[in-house]
């Protein structure tokens, strides 16, 4: 039960696929550019009002410096974001702030003697909805579940005081225009917050289940060629901003065809799906090992150099080469060995179709000098076994 509940638990505060992370940073500019325009409305009507209507020097001052600071800060994060820099603590900072704003301007009714209008707002408290929904625009589940505890805490924070330091229902209050106050109004209005956050929370578990129903190949169970090139354009962009390495490899089953034709195709989806556990327990969770097509593979290491990569590449190699396959027929067993080219950024080059090319050549390369082999490029990992 300990467990299930930990699971549970790390489920719901995992680290969003970097391909939906990739698509959070489009989320992110798009919440920039409304949280701006939404930032220079906000600046312009106490700037009206102070031209046009007397009003309390204090009551000016107060708006005028809130609006102002939130109209440079949206301008500066729009800037930021323009500018493709977005670490992962970006979101949660942002939303905090855009949560901190609705709540700041709540409290600011308070800080000007109206706690009714803090309490029982109309336009201001729907802000909450507002930055809760656009969560779901970063496909992180922890950005869902931290800006909902946020909203509430505060929001609560924002009620309690109010509803201590004023007698909010007193007479002197009539004719209320803003409503009298009730804790069941406060408490509604709490739970429908959790929910709003729920919901958000909902749609982004959806998004990766989708994505991880469309991306991955049915009999290996491995990533399918659409996500592996997705995976790879993000990985190769991150590589080249953090100045770090990253080697992708081109995996081919040998003599293939010959299996299928000797031990006919079931024989040959086995020896796949065993290609595909062998691969799938051999790298790390952040390396994306993928089917390409028919008996063709492909993994992408970040962080990983090529003589790290080849290592590994080497492991699986010769994994692959002792694990008999046993069939279900008359307990026949048979054997398959894997060829397989290497290529890293930034030692091979630079551009994706570029690097995969050269992994695809060396791994013909292996096929040629015997296959059963990894080709790195320069030295060749000369292998014991040899090619069927
Ligand atoms: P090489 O060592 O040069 O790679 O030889 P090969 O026979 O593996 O290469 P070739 O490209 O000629 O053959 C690939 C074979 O893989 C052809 C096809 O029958 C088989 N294949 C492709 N996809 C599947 C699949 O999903 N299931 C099965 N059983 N076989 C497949
Ligand atoms: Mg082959
Ligand atoms: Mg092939």
């Amino acid at each position: 039960m300990n467990r299930r509940f930990r699971n549970f638990f790390a489920l719901l505060w995992s680290r969003p696929d970097p391909v939906l992370a990739q698509a959070a940073v489009a989320g992110e500019l798009l919440v920039a550019k409304v949280r701006l325009g939404l930032a220079t409305l906000l600046l312009l009507i106490p700037l009206l009002d102070s031209l046009f209507f007397p009003v309390e020097p204090k009551e000016a001052i107060v708006g005028l410096s809130l609006t102002g600071t939130t109209f440079l800060v949206a301008l500066i994060v729009y800037f930021v974001i323009s500018r493709e820099y977005n670490p992962s603590w970006f979101s949660f900072a942002s939303t905090s702030f855009d949560v901190t704003l609705v709540s700041s301007a709540l409290a600011l009714f308070l800080f000007m003697n109206e706690p009714h209008t803090a309490v029982n707002s109309k336009v201001v408290f729907e802000g909450y909805f507002l930055v809760i929904g656009a969560t779901s625009l970063r496909y992180d589940k922890r950005v869902c579940i931290s800006t909902g505890l946020l909203a509430f805490g505060q929001y609560f924070a924002i009620v309690y005081f109010a509803s201590t330091h004023w007698d909010l229902n007193s007479p002197k209050f009539a004719p209320y225009p803003y409503g009298m106050f009730g804790w069941s109004n406060q408490v509604a209005r709490l739970i429908i917050m959790l929910t709003a956050s729920a919901l958000s929370l909902a749609l982004v578990s959806r998004s990766q289940k989708l994505l991880q129903l469309a991306t991955r190949d049915p009999l290996t169970g491995l990533f399918s060629r659409g996500y592996v090139d997705d995976r790879f354009a993000v990985e190769l962009s991150r590589a080249r901003r953090y100045g770090t390495v990253l080697t992708i490899a081109v995996i081919d089953a040998d003599r293939f065809k010959s299996l299928n034709d000797t031990h006919g195709h079931q024989a040959g989806d086995l020896a796949l799906r065993r290609i595909g556990e062998l691969l799938s327990d051999s790298f790390r969770q952040s390396d994306t090992a993928g089917r390409y097509g028919g008996e063709e593979f492909v993994v992408i290491l970040p962080e990983t150099d090529i003589a790290a990569a080849q290592q590994k590449l080497e492991c699986l190699r010769e994994s692959v080469a002792n694990a008999p396959i046993a069939l279900a027929t008359h307990g026949e067993q048979v054997q398959v060995t894997i060829s397989a080219g290497l290529a890293s950024f930034p030692r091979d080059g630079e551009d994706a179709a570029e690097l995969f090319a050269l992994a695809d050549e060396r791994m013909f390369q292996a096929k040629r000098e015997g296959r059963n082999r990894v080709v790195a490029g320069g030295e060749v990992v000369l292998s014991t076994a040899d090619s069927r």
